[in-house]
């Protein structure tokens, strides 16, 4: 089942933009969508509401949930899950635990933006419920080897596209199918969906 958890929104969206994103997930093909918004304290609970009216009028299970810049883990109390941005940064024990907290937590585009992870966060995760992203706009060689690893670990894989626009809603989706978890599998999904 086709799936994509890392879909951006606009802050704000005409009749035009909606029709636009309506008729390309009707040719993705998408069955479940999680859509987001970056969220930083300034955008505030007023865009995130946005998001929430906006997705029901979409037609296909959706969630919608927010992407923050860690170390920020402020989350509207309403988001059903959260993307966790991370940039320069070492991901250690430490971090695992503090992102653990959130309202299911997915770490988005892993490796990306000048992160990585301690050998210790990489065994840990599964044990902290943390879900980690195969990002089809951050996708190489080595990340096929990464993602084997954390298999290997029993972590749980989500799809995302990270698309900005509306066709590159689960552009690559394909590809990833050897690495992801099936979306009734994911953990976070049983707890939402
Ligand atoms: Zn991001
Ligand atoms: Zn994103």
């Amino acid at each position: 089942m086709k799936y994509d958890l890392h879909i951006h929104l606009p802050q704000a969206i005409s009749d035009d933009v909606l029709t636009a994103y309506e008729i390309a997930i009707r040719n993705s093909g998408l069955k479940v969508g999680g859509f987001v918004i970056h969220y930083t304290e300034k955008y505030g609970k007023r865009n995130f509401k946005n998001l929430v009216d906006v997705i029901e009028t979409l037609g296909v299970k959706s969630i919608a949930g927010v992407e923050i810049y860690y170390p920020s883990t402020t989350v509207p109390s309403d988001a059903e899950y959260t993307l966790v941005h991370f940039r320069d940064i070492i991901i250690d024990h430490d971090a695992i635990l503090k992102i653990s907290k959130l309202n299911n937590p997915i770490i988005a585009h892993p490796l990306s933006y000048n992160s990585k992870f301690t050998s210790e966060a990489m065994r840990i995760l599964k044990k902290y419920g943390i879900t980690v992203e195969y990002n089809s706009a951050h996708i190489s060689p080595e990340m096929h080897n990464f993602y084997r690893t954390l298999k290997a670990y029993g972590v749980e894989i989500s799809f995302g596209s990270d698309a900005h626009t509306p066709y590159e809603i689960c552009a690559g989706f394909e590809q990833a199918k050897e690495f992801i978890t099936p979306v009734d599998e994911l953990g976070v999904m049983k707890k939402i969906l």
